[in-house]
């Protein structure tokens, strides 16, 4: 069986292992889903599940991992009183992670950007371009990303809808979907396929 402790820098067992024991959390290693990294549910049965995509490379893993377990010590602590990533979960997610804010978890050019991402942190690690660039560098198969194409390509996203890359906005890509015509922004590290021009 695919356990969580193959996916993590080692150092970092002891503590994951320890909050995992604490709240009694099943942790599922699923196949790679598109729209999430992980997520965080209770079941019936009040049981709290985690699952996490298994193509993350292991800083992402414990990232993302740890991004779970915090919600479920927020929903042990409020229920459903707060927001899911409300000022208490970003409180117990930047706590957390401040565990592993260190050189022998976390390789040097990935500190720096963890530790600004954990000041704020976005509801999805995704979200952090800066942060989630660096940690693509850690990925062994590279997937295409928008950012990576020229403006006026035509490509394709994992879900198989076409689109052309028109240009960069602040922060997100103006996109135009070939079947609509209607315009969308693109996170600049959306996993794409590059398609024949003509
Ligand atoms: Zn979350």
């Amino acid at each position: 069986m695919d356990n969580f402790e193959n996916h993590i820098p080692k150092a970092s067992i002891p503590l994951i292992k320890k909050w995992i024991k604490e709240l009694n959390i099943l942790v599922k290693i699923k196949k790679s889903r598109n729209t999430k990294l992980g997520d965080f549910t209770v079941n019936k049965k009040e049981e709290y599940l985690i699952s996490i995509n298994k193509d993350l490379n292991k800083y992402a893993f414990l990232i993302t991992l740890t991004h779970e377990i915090a919600h479920a010590f927020v929903w042990e602590k409020y229920k459903r009183k707060v927001a899911p990533h409300g000022i208490e979960w970003k409180i117990t997610f930047k706590e957390m992670m401040l565990n592993f804010l260190n050189a022998d978890i976390f390789p040097d050019d990935l500190l720096r950007p963890l530790s600004k991402h954990i000041k704020n942190p976005k509801a999805s690690t995704v979200n952090d371009y800066n942060l989630s660039d660096m940690l693509r560098k850690y990925d062994s198969n590279k997937q295409l990303i928008l950012s990576e194409i020229p403006d006026g390509s035509v490509f394709s996203t994992l879900s198989g809808r076409q689109f052309v890359k028109l240009n960069k906005l602040q922060k997100r890509y103006k996109c135009k979907a070939t079947d609509s015509n209607k315009i969308y922004l693109f996170n600049p590290l959306a996993a794409v396929a590059l398609l024949d021009n003509k």
